[in-house]
């Protein structure tokens, strides 16, 4: 199955030229038949990676109180969207609603949209929330309109496609995807265009620094329309992954297979593609379309405003020996900083100006 799409990108190439690298990015990730996340179940131990509501439920029980928080100061209106970009199992919107079940007249108000693109993962995700009447959605135009909006995105802002612009000699070029003489894959310097170009931040044009800029336009075109959204509906968009507060030259780009990183061309569709976000770019797109920006602060920093220490207390006096040990590992891959606590950033991005999230006390 990989090779085919190896050969679908090497015809690719040697009908048009090299790809960027976004484009790669793209087809190993989503091709519609061959891409990765289109063709399995990624998460836990006996797949590539592991992501915070797998890890352990006081994740979801965090978001579901900051969700709840915000709803009601919204004013607590009596239908909203609660739109997750990316739900991979379906876990962090299940524990969404199953901490938000005491919060009156939550549930009731909840139009739950799922934007995934995975055929393998929605069969997964009804299945988990059976139990909630569930949409999915292909893209945020197709979302109803009028009503609030309230979403969440946890590592789906990485998984969305990069380009990397080369600065050498005080002029960009960028790196692409070839065909080389013995039929492999190879990475070569290509013209870049003004798609790459105009995303770049002034600091970076300037910079008299060489290197690598990683810029995504997906990811901008992305960040435009939740923006929309939140400005014609009103409502919030909380932000989880992991990547950097401010703009900065570097390659971040990784490749993983069964939690060990693997190379960039080893069999293209079987491995999961990501780069850590620019949230200075993310902030910045926001705050460009009017927005109130809060964050980003650590993921540590975010989940413990929130209480997570306490709620793992109260959990734990409750427990078993087994679930004691699990509560305080999950706890600590989440907070601590050698962890998931200082590289992954929280950022949300409001409406309203006056309204106060919870959890963005300390900004980066
Ligand atoms: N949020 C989940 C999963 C993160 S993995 C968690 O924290 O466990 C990335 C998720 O985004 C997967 O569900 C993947 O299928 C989905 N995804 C990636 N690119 C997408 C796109 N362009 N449109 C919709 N879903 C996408």
């Amino acid at each position: 199955m990989s090779t085919e799409l190896l050969e679908i990108i090497k015809d690719d190439i040697r009908k048009n030229g090299p790809m960027n690298l976004g484009r790669y990015m793209e087809l190993c990730l989503s091709h519609p038949e061959h891409g990765y996340y289109v063709t399995r179940d990624p998460f836990g131990v006996a797949g590539d990676f592991t992501t915070a509501p797998e890890i352990s439920q006081l994740f979801g029980e965090m978001v579901g109180a900051w969700l709840a928080d915000l709803w009601i100061k919204l004013g607590s209106p009596t239908e909203f969207l609660l739109v997750e970009c990316g739900p991979g199992r379906g876990t962090l919107m299940a524990d969404i609603m199953r901490a938000t079940k005491g919060v009156s007249g939550f549930h009731d108000a909840a139009r739950i949209y799922l934007m995934e693109m995975s055929p393998v993962l929605k069969d997964i995700q009804k299945q988990k929330l059976e139990p909630y009447d569930t949409r999915w959605i292909d893209g945020l135009t197709q979302l109803p309109p009028l009503l609030p909006v309230l979403l969440v995105a946890n590592e789906f802002l990485d998984a969305l496609p990069v380009r990397q612009v080369v600065k050498a000699n005080d002029n960009f070029k960028e790196r692409g995807v070839s065909v080389a003489a013995d039929d492999s894959l190879a990475l070569i310097d290509v013209e870049t265009d003004e798609v790459a170009l105009d995303t770049l931040p002034p600091k970076i044009l300037k910079a008299v620094q060489e290197g690598v800029f990683e810029t995504s336009p997906v990811l901008n075109q992305y960040m435009k329309s939740v923006d929309n959204l939140l400005k014609k509906q009103h409502g919030a968009a909380l932000l989880i992954d992991y990547g950097h507060a401010r703009s900065a030259m570097g390659e971040t780009l990784q490749v993983v297979k069964s939690h060990k990183f693997a190379g960039l061309f080893d069999t293209p569709g079987s491995c999961d593609i990501t780069a850590h976000v620019d949230f200075e770019n993310v902030a910045n797109i926001a705050l460009a379309d009017g927005l109130a920006v809060h964050g980003p602060v650590t993921q540590g920093q975010f989940l413990r405003a929130l209480g997570i220490e306490h709620r793992a207390e109260r959990l734990w006096a409750v427990a078993n020996e087994a679930q004691k040990e699990s509560i305080s590992t999950g706890l600590k891959r989440l907070i601590d900083t050698e962890q998931m606590g200082t590289l992954f950033k929280v950022l949300a991005v409001c409406h309203d100006p006056l309204i106060r999230p919870e959890g963005f006390d300390e900004d980066l």
